[in-house]
């Protein structure tokens, strides 16, 4: 049968209206697919991108990195030449070295440092806080103290410093009971302290039990302390003892070690022992210098120690008891008698003055 005109002709525009509508969409949706292909290319495109950005900064992160360590390695190299040249330096410095700390009225402490160890003695430290806050300043550990003898503005502060700083060994001489001793020490004693060696002088006279302690370090002149015996051209009252043991003490022992040694002291009595040293001998020139020498120091507020064993051999007067000028002022042959003399001419010039 055939379709009625009408619905032939409704029919077949219909139809293609139908297929255009169809092809369009088709159209569409291809448009669309091309579209989101296009869109996720983008996407792509963009993800590479991105990629190759984290890939940059990686790259620029890498080179900070090595700027970095190339910076640490020259700061390392500089550290490491900074740390030689203090070496060098540090070997030009003392590896063993004695501050002076004045204390009381006219005493002498000392603070023996050993440079390699940064451990410390203290000698007679009558004033004991001072010796520690010296050490504190100069960064070092206080390790013994070395008495030279009994008496109070030597050893005074023995016991003080014994609450200040339990862990002091004190050493003082051989049955010279002085205070808060934990070991007596004699000629056969070796202390070490770091690279210091300390050794000990039997020198009685002073006191029975007087002892003078000799530091040394290494190619370095020796560091002998003195206390009461000998002083910058003096030396002390004989107390308990005889000329003899003075002279030994003096000349055989204290002033037979070498020229170069320093010689650290009990006192502060140096312009007035020259002062008595020119009526022993007035034609020395060696003492009348020696004189204005001390009394520039004094006037400018400045220590008259250490002195060394060949300034007390040229100078002083009880040291040189067995030169010629001396035994002559005397009136002797004998040493041991002209050191008598000049000790008790000394003692009634001091009575005078
Ligand atoms: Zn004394």
């Amino acid at each position: 049968m055939v379709p009625p005109a009408a619905l032939q002709l409704s029919s077949s525009p219909a139809s293609f209206l139908v297929s255009l509508i169809a092809e369009e969409l088709h159209n569409f949706e291809l448009l669309e697919l091309e579209l989101e292909l296009n869109l996720e290319l983008e996407l792509e495109l963009e993800l590479e991108l991105e990629l190759e950005l984290e890939l940059e900064l990686e790259l620029e992160l890498e080179l900070e990195l090595e700027l970095e360590l190339e910076l640490e390695l020259e700061l390392e190299l500089e550290l490491e030449l900074e740390l030689e040249l203090e070496l060098a330096g540090a070997g030009a410095v003392a590896k063993m070295e004695v501050v002076i700390v004045p204390v009381l009225e006219d005493n002498y402490s000392y603070l023996v440092i050993d440079q390699a160890s940064r451990l410390a003695a203290v000698v007679d430290p009558v004033e004991p806080q001072k010796l520690l806050d010296e050490a504190k300043k100069h960064g070092v550990q206080v390790v013994m103290a070395l008495t030279t003898h009994s008496h109070w503005d030597h050893a005074g502060g023995n016991g003080q410093l014994k609450q200040l700083a339990p862990s002091v060994r004190i050493y003082g001489g051989q049955g010279d009971n002085a205070e808060a001793v934990d070991e007596e020490v004699n000629e056969a004693t070796r202390l070490t302290l770091g690279e210091t060696e300390i050794t000990v002088l039997e020198t009685p006279c002073h006191t029975p039990g007087h002892v003078t302690f000799v530091a040394r370090h290494a190619d370095q002149p020796a560091a002998a302390f003195t206390g009461d015996t000998l002083f910058v051209a003096g030396c002390g009252n004989f107390n308990s003892g005889t000329a003899q043991q003075m002279k030994t003490a003096l000349v055989d022992k204290i002033c037979a070690l070498p020229d170069d040694s320093q010689l650290f002291v009990g006192h502060e009595y140096t312009v007035k022992n020259l002062l008595f040293a020119t009526t022993v001998e007035p034609d020395s020139q060696e003492v009348q210098d020696r004189l204005a020498w001390a009394r520039a120091r004094r006037e400018a507020h400045e220590y008259t120690v250490p002195t060394t064993v060949g300034a007390e051999k040229a100078t002083n007067p009880f040291v040189r008891c067995t030169q010629q000028t001396v035994l002559q002022y005397a009136d002797t042959t004998d040493p041991v008698a002209a050191l008598a003399k000049v000790r008790a001419d000394k003692t009634a010039w001091g009575r005078r003055k």
